[in-house]
């Protein structure tokens, strides 16, 4: 059968990182090109103690369709959770559960966007969001990102004022995907009041928040929200397990009424025997000593590769110390060809994400690539990283 498909996923490019990942069961690469949360973080005695419960107490609950809004219990758990150090979700506000925070991003786009509407999103960003926006029909407008972690105020502004409005602006204010950098407060506020000037949603991705080592917690966009203008994507992946699939959307009611609906002819629920052990973790378990937990774990994942590429890299190359989250966006001087380096680096089995897989203008030129610093093994970012430093000794030196 010849298939002809459709303009929208023809225009698709595959994620790289999903490309990458395919070549990761070769155990003798050390790969700093992954997203996956550390393993030692995840609550895996709690998980089956509560699965087990579940099954065993109430196995039908557990195993039948369920509310496609989510969980009622984990509504109000995720909630209370969201709420536990800033107010995430007002009174005027709706929680709803879905499938990752993946779900959310793509049911945004899906609800507000129609063929060539256009959507703001930071110059570098997480590219199953924008692939999902796209998928839609979306065209992307690309605001640049700052050294600071914020997007240029007067450009957002421009862009918002322009003659044909943007449907939202997609940001991720806290260690972002892919810089790890962090958007100032004043920053935040600026950008919600634009968004609330020029009538322009935000969407908020937060999925790596929590995982703050170093620093104060700056309050998300979502806290500043009195006229219902941002949604929040929270998600249960990184502090929990992202096999779980387990996420939230905090918003309007006007608009997750209809993430509903996109939800019902999508998969109809999110999974209810992961609903249900969440619900019995973030209510039983202690969250604030398993979240130090896993802070300590990247923490320390986080200090060793920075304390080795101080040691290993050529002074030419620059990059931030991460305040939180998994990944460090590294630079290289003007003149390098940074995709020979990492193609080189591959052929010594070293697995790097160039910048430009995450630009929003695909026609952008980048001189950075990620660096993943969760799922290494202590031992592989020692030698990785001891690899690296001699291979940007002869690109920039
Ligand atoms: N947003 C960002 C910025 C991400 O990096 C990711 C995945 N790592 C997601 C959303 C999706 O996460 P999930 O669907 O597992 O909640």
């Amino acid at each position: 059968m010849k298939f002809e498909f459709s303009d929208k996923i023809k225009g698709l490019k595959p994620s790289v990182i999903r490309e990458i990942l395919k070549n990761m069961a070769d155990p003798t690469i050390i790969s700093f090109a992954g997203g996956s949360p550390a393993v030692e973080s995840f609550p895996i005695e709690a998980i089956s103690r509560y699965s087990n419960e579940l099954l065993s107490k109430e196995p039908l609950s557990v195993l039948q369709y369920s509310i496609t809004e989510g969980y009622p219990p984990l509504r109000e758990s995720a909630a209370e959770f969201a709420n536990s150090t800033w107010v995430i979700k007002k009174e005027t506000d709706d929680l709803i559960i879905t499938s990752g925070s993946q779900q959310i991003l793509d049911f945004t786009a899906k609800c507000l966007c129609n063929e060539g509407d256009l959507v703001v999103s930071e110059e570098f960003a997480f590219l199953g969001a924008l692939n999902a926006f796209k998928s839609y029909g979306a065209k992307l407008v690309s605001v640049t990102n700052d050294a600071t972690g914020s997007v240029d105020i007067t450009m957002l502004e421009q862009i918002f004022s322009a003659e044909q409005k943007p449907k939202f602006f997609y940001v991720i204010p806290n260690f972002q995907n892919p810089t790890g950098r962090t958007m100032p407060l004043e920053k935040r506020k600026a950008v919600y009041e634009l968004s609330v000037k020029y009538g322009v949603p935000i969407l908020e991705d937060d999925p790596y928040g929590q995982i703050r080592f170093n620093g104060q917690d700056v309050p998300p966009i979502k806290t500043f929200d009195t006229e219902g203008a941002v949604i929040y994507a929270g998600s249960l992946s990184k502090i929990m397990c992202p096999g779980f699939r387990v996420a939230y959307a905090i918003g309007a009611k006007e608009i997750l009424s209809q993430m509903v609906i996109a939800k019902q002819g999508c998969d109809v629920h999110s999974n209810i025997w992961a609903q249900r052990v969440c619900h019995e973790i973030l209510t039983k378990e202690d969250m604030v000593k398993h979240i130090s937990k896993l802070q300590v774990i990247y923490k320390q994942k986080s200090d060793l590769m920075v304390s080795e590429m101080e040691k290993c890299f050529s002074d030419k190359v620059t990059y931030d110390k991460p305040d939180g989250g998994m990944f460090i966006w590294v630079t290289m001087p003007k003149g390098v060809d940074v995709l020979a380096f990492i193609q080189e680096a591959m052929t010594q089995k070293v697995a790097l994400v160039p910048g430009v897989a995450f630009a929003t203008d695909e026609n952008v030129a980048c001189q950075s690539f990620r660096m993943n610093f969760s799922t290494p093994s202590n031992e592989n970012i020692v030698k990785g990283v001891g690899i690296l430093g001699e291979l940007t000794k002869k690109y920039c030196d």
